[in-house]
């Protein structure tokens, strides 16, 4: 199978069926995100433990499959990391889908860092990019309490 479809692949199984839609009980952090050019909703729950580590995430939310994919494989992704770790990945995935080549962290194996190449397809359309970046700068207002809705067009 070529990469490409590999990546299409995952894309649409993960916008069929996301992972981890669903509030989180007893959350701790939270934010709200909206693309208003393509009309994705998205709300991340979060539950640090007293560790920082990430016990649970969770999101609600509606949008185009790719913002729902991407959604899923990020929540998927980050669960069991710590706080700083987070964050790391977050700022190599927006580099990559801004403009590197790859990802660059060492706190995704392999098979991790697949998952999140598949959404390197919408490098070259920049209004995919926001659907694809929304919950991830989501998931940053949320780390660090900011209250307002996140908006990709701010
Ligand atoms: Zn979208």
């Amino acid at each position: 199978m070529k990469l490409k479809e590999l990546y299409q692949e995952i894309i649409l199984d993960h916008g069929k069926n996301p992972r981890n839609l669903r509030k989180t009980d007893n959350y701790n952090k939270d934010a709200k995100g909206h693309n208003p050019l393509c009309g994705d909703n998205v709300h991340i729950y979060l539950k640090l433990n007293e560790n920082k580590k990430v016990e649970d995430i969770s999101f609600e939310g509606s949008g185009c499959a790719i913002s729902m994919a991407s959604a899923s494989i990020m929540t998927d992704l980050v669960k069991g990391k710590e706080e700083k770790e987070v964050k790391e990945i977050v700022l190599d995935f927006l580099d990559m889908i801004k403009e590197k080549e790859g990802l660059e962290n060492k706190i995704l194996n392999d098979d991790e860092k697949t998952k999140l190449m598949c959404l390197s397809g919408v490098k070259q359309y920049p209004m995919r990019v926001k659907c694809a970046t929304l919950s991830w700068h989501t998931l940053t207002s949320a780390i660090n309490d900011f209250q307002n809705i996140t908006n990709t067009e701010n």
